[in-house]
């Protein structure tokens, strides 16, 4: 069985149904425990990881996990890829992706509490990629290979500071603490049917918000590590954020935001999902 990578308890671990591997442990520290430190050598990481077998057995405590990827050095995050998303927003989807950073102290774990900030707190789940190969204007038809896994995400926006001033500040008003749950973990592409095509969505208190396919993003995965490492080096452990489908609260009739006792699932198909639950802000 192919493992999944996951952040136990700080640590770097691999995570079957059947139980679950300390990388450090295990690899006599050749690995871990930081996980960073697992896609800065990811290709002989993960020819050893796929030959092993869990040490511990049974279920794995969700609320020791944390965000499989807690430090990247760069988040990209792309807006109005889904044609559903863009035409509720009111936006034009010729052209090029619309890309902005979620700040990395933004990110949390697949089981987290989200102190709730302003009026207008809004959801937008998303498949997360993470890079596992330093890239640099790499082609379309080999995008997949810079990606060493897939997991769900929220980017989370606080719309009265995201659309607040002059122009928009999308960077800012999605990076509150919190503002980027991950996980459960870092699932690799050869582990799923078709990584192009995954069932995504969201529920807000038990009522399903968000509903699409991947498939029906507008610029796929191997499209966005193609455009983004055409400017920037994409970095091992970075994510992109690939956007959001339709279904958000602000466009909403009529429009939905989240408060306290408020509790967020997202799930992607062959992923797994996470969960956000709003508190009073401190
Ligand atoms: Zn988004």
């Amino acid at each position: 069985m192919i493992p999944r990578l996951a952040n136990l308890a700080g640590r770097a671990s691999l995570w079957w149904e059947s139980g679950a591997l300390d990388v450090f442990d295990a690899s006599g520290g050749r690995w871990g425990p930081e996980p960073l430190s697992l896609f800065e050598d990811w290709e002989r990481f993960w020819g050893w990881a796929t030959n092993r077998e869990p040490a511990s057995q049974g279920a794995v405590d969700v609320s020791l996990l944390g965000p499989p990827v807690p430090k990247p050095r760069q988040v990209f995050a792309i807006g109005l890829n889904y044609r559903d998303h863009a035409a509720e927003a009111g936006y034009d989807t010729d052209g090029l992706p619309q890309v902005f950073t979620k700040f990395p102290s933004c990110l949390g774990g697949p089981a987290s509490t989200v102190a709730a900030v302003g009026s207008r707190m809004d959801w937008e789940v998303e498949l997360v990629a993470v890079i596992g190969r330093h890239a640099e204007k790499v082609k379309e038809q080999d995008g997949w290979r810079f990606v060493a896994g897939l997991m769900v995400g929220q980017d989370l926006s606080a719309r009265d500071v995201q659309l607040a001033g002059a122009a928009p500040q999308w960077s800012l008003g999605k990076s509150f603490k919190g503002f980027g749950p991950t996980g459960p973990a870092v699932v690799a592409p050869s582990a799923l049917d078709d990584p192009d095509d995954l069932e995504i969505e969201c529920s807000l208190n038990g009522k399903v918000m968000q509903h699409d396919r991947t498939s029906r993003m507008i610029w796929s995965v191997p499209q966005l590590v193609a455009r983004l490492s055409s400017v920037c080096a994409l970095w091992p452990g970075d994510l992109i954020f690939t956007g959001t489908p339709a279904g958000v609260g602000n466009r909403r009739d009529p429009q939905v935001y989240m408060g306290a006792g408020d509790r967020l699932v997202s799930r992607i198909a062959g992923l797994g999902e996470i969960t956000v639950d709003v508190v009073e802000a401190p």
